[in-house]
């Protein structure tokens, strides 16, 4: 539908669509502090939290285990230390993600055929990808905490609109002859989530 349109079914919906805000940030906030009985797991690391008896903020890595450490006495739950936790985890994400995802989007595009122009990673909030009109590729950096055939699989979504800009049946096609079965993948996909 057009932009007009759009812009009136969205007015009309307001108050869903505001409903459905308040809805979506409680049900976020609620599953998303991350403690000491978590671990949070990365292609190449696993990140944990845990306590040490110093009065710092500090962190180790021991091979492929990143820890990262608090005073006993720190509240986790409050908004500063998961703040913390959180800006910490995204940095060994974004890490790896520029580590990785240039290299894996330029050989899924080089193996079937594709050509975008740039590739960005980026943090975004609430979708693994984008594409652009000029073909300039966004790829979240949480792709980092998929397995790599459904990180593949957003790679390939992606690459497949530099050559339909819609999600159409032609573009239904073409990503299915390269994934397989999208209905399981994406299946498969719901339950990550696109932040921490
Ligand atoms: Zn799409």
């Amino acid at each position: 539908m057009n932009y007009d349109m759009g812009f009136r079914f969205a007015l009309e919906k307001q108050q869903w669509i505001r409903e459905h805000i308040t809805l979506l940030e409680q049900k976020h906030e609620k599953k998303s502090n991350i403690n000491e009985t978590d671990e949070i797991v990365t292609r190449f690391h696993k990140v944990k939290i845990a306590r040490h008896t110093g009065h710092n903020i500090m962190s180790r890595k021991v091979e492929n285990n990143i820890t990262l450490f608090f005073p006993e006495a720190a509240d986790l739950d409050s908004i500063k230390y998961q703040e913390i936790i959180k800006a910490f985890t995204t940095e060994v994400l974004r890490k790896e993600a520029k580590n990785y995802l240039p290299g894996r989007i330029q050989k899924l595009a080089e193996k079937n055929g594709f050509c975008y122009s740039k590739v960005f990673v980026k943090n975004l909030k609430s979708r693994w990808g984008s594409c652009s009109a000029q073909n300039n590729i966004n790829l979240n950096l949480h792709l980092m905490r998929l397995p790599e055939h459904l990180s593949d699989f957003i790679i390939l979504h992606e690459l497949c609109h530099t050559l339909h800009k819609n999600h159409g049946s032609a573009f239904h096609a073409l990503l299915e002859k390269l994934c397989g079965n999208e209905k399981i993948l994406n299946k498969e996909l719901k339950i990550y989530r696109t932040q921490l």
